[in-house]
């Protein structure tokens, strides 16, 4: 079987071909950088980083464009706010974003290209557009006119009534047709602004995409990803401007990630409910936030919450354990002809092969993280229970099986945790909760019941349960 991948646009699994044989064009929506990135925004550039390195493990050669849209409405609104300049602002939280997802451990892009380095190019394609009638220019902005792209609507499959009663459409009375976008924003004052054949201005949001998507990987590309909150309008937009512009296919497989929710509801900057990624990387190693964010597949909804976390945390401990104690025994390629295999040996080879076939029919299937661990974590077991006893399992065996589960977990990007991180953690947690519960004991000691019930309290939403016996009290996670 080979790759299939969901693809937005024919709302179907399809066999994946890219145009090139051997080669892979990506690009993906980056983050506007107004702010630093939340939990919810890593899960759609890690499915991206996760998607590259299964291609390239697959022997594709794959080449990944990434924007950073560092000009826009949301970074000059800020900028103000704080009294700063728009390119101060995108400066600096850009170089955020590349310090928060490489401690993600997300590799960079092959390209990260910025809006605002490709401004002679929008306004060639926008001109483009102007000449082949889909574009019109009023007072200094230029919109995209819809009518003149038939095919409007293919992606989000919206109908033109549904459209024009969008909550997003906004009024304006300069447009011809209230579904019309602009691409080229007439200066106001005090904003940023080029030059341009229309007046002063900045280019719209769609526009940056379609050009810094074509100019680095041509005019039609393999892989588009993002969001699946980018689907409409900026996908969709993105596809009338490029399609018009060269008359052809602009992405062939369309890739929408889901939200992340939080308490049910989606994680978001509008809806005031989420958590910076960096917050969460002082909290939990990385790989444990990487493990949580693909626990389950990109197209389907994802809870954040401590639990899952702590899942997370105590499977990779686990796998950890394992990679670690068969890391120690010779690691030699194994070659079964010059081998007397053991009854323990075959079946543990067998599971080896299981797994390993598991995990190329799982992330074949549209990149089916959740099943690929399923897998990993199943094998991981089975290994696991095998070690301190006496299994008759052969150093070559277990090479194997570190070879395989290593190889994986890499394309996963869950297994580059190191040793100190994890112990770390324990190094860290056991005294200060020895701390804790000595300060505790102390002010139970002077009756001094409030502090001894916030420690208990504040450590219970943190899931760490104290319990108190006549021997003193003691902690453990809660399960
Ligand atoms: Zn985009």
């Amino acid at each position: 079987m080979g790759l299939k991948i969901y693809n937005s646009l024919s709302r179907q699994l399809e066999d994946f071909s890219p145009l090139t044989e051997g080669h892979v064009s990506m690009y993906s929506c980056g983050p506007t950088v107004y702010d630093y990135i939340h939990i919810g925004n890593a899960r759609t550039a890690l499915v991206t980083d996760i998607i590259r390195r299964y291609l390239t493990y697959k022997g594709y050669v794959v080449k990944l464009v990434q924007n950073l849209t560092d000009i826009d409405d949301k970074i000059i609104d800020r900028a103000q706010t704080l009294g700063t300049s728009p390119s101060q602002l995108a400066r600096t939280n850009g170089e955020a974003y590349f310090e928060d997802t490489q401690r993600l451990g997300i590799q960079l892009a092959d390209v990260h290209p910025k809006a605002t380095e490709h401004i002679p190019e929008m306004i060639k394609l926008i001109q483009t557009l102007i000449d082949k009638d889909a574009a019109y220019v009023v007072d200094g902005s230029v919109y995209y006119r819809v009518n003149s792209f038939s095919e409007y609507g293919k992606l989000s499959r919206r109908k033109p009534e549904d459209l024009l009663a969008g909550a997003r459409v906004e009024v304006d009375e300069r447009k011809e047709d209230p579904r019309d976008f602009d691409m080229w924003k007439a200066a106001k004052p005090g904003e940023p602004y080029w030059d341009s054949p229309w007046g002063c201005g900045r280019p719209g949001w769609h526009i940056e995409c379609s050009c810094m998507a074509m100019k680095h990987l041509g005019e039609t590309i393999d892989i588009h990803a993002g969001g699946e909150d980018l689907l409409f309008p900026h996908h969709e937009n993105e596809i009338a401007q490029s399609e018009l512009a060269t008359g052809k296919p602009f992405a062939r497989y369309w890739v929408h990630v889901a939200f992340l929710k939080i308490n049910g509801t989606r994680m978001g900057k509008s809806e005031k409910n989420f958590i910076f990624l960096r917050d969460a990387l002082d909290k939990y190693p990385s790989e444990v936030i990487r493990h949580f964010l693909i626990s389950a597949h990109y197209r389907h909804p994802l809870d954040y919450n401590p639990e899952s976390l702590q899942t997370s945390e105590s499977a990779l401990r686990r796998l950890n354990n394992c990679l670690e104690t068969l890391k120690k025994y010779d690691i030699e390629e194994y070659n079964s002809a010059s081998q007397d295999i053991s009854q323990a040996d075959t079946a543990l080879l067998s599971a080896i092969e299981t797994m390993q076939s598991q995990f190329t029919d799982a992330m074949d299937t549209d990149f089916n993280t959740a099943q690929a661990i399923g897998g990993i974590f199943s094998l991981v077991g089975q290994v696991n229970k095998s070690f301190g006893t006496s299994s008759g399992i052969s150093h070559q065996t277990y090479s194997r099986a570190y070879k395989v589960l290593s190889e994986t977990c890499q394309v996963l990007g869950i297994y580059t945790m190191n040793e100190q991180d994890v112990a770390g953690t324990a190094e860290i947690l056991n005294p200060l909760l020895e701390l804790l519960l000595e300060i505790r004991q102390n002010a139970r000691n002077q009756k001094d019941w409030d502090t001894s019930d916030k420690i208990r309290d504040q450590l219970k939403q943190l899931n760490i349960e104290i319990q108190d016996t006549h021997e003193g009290s003691t902690w453990k996670f809660r399960s």
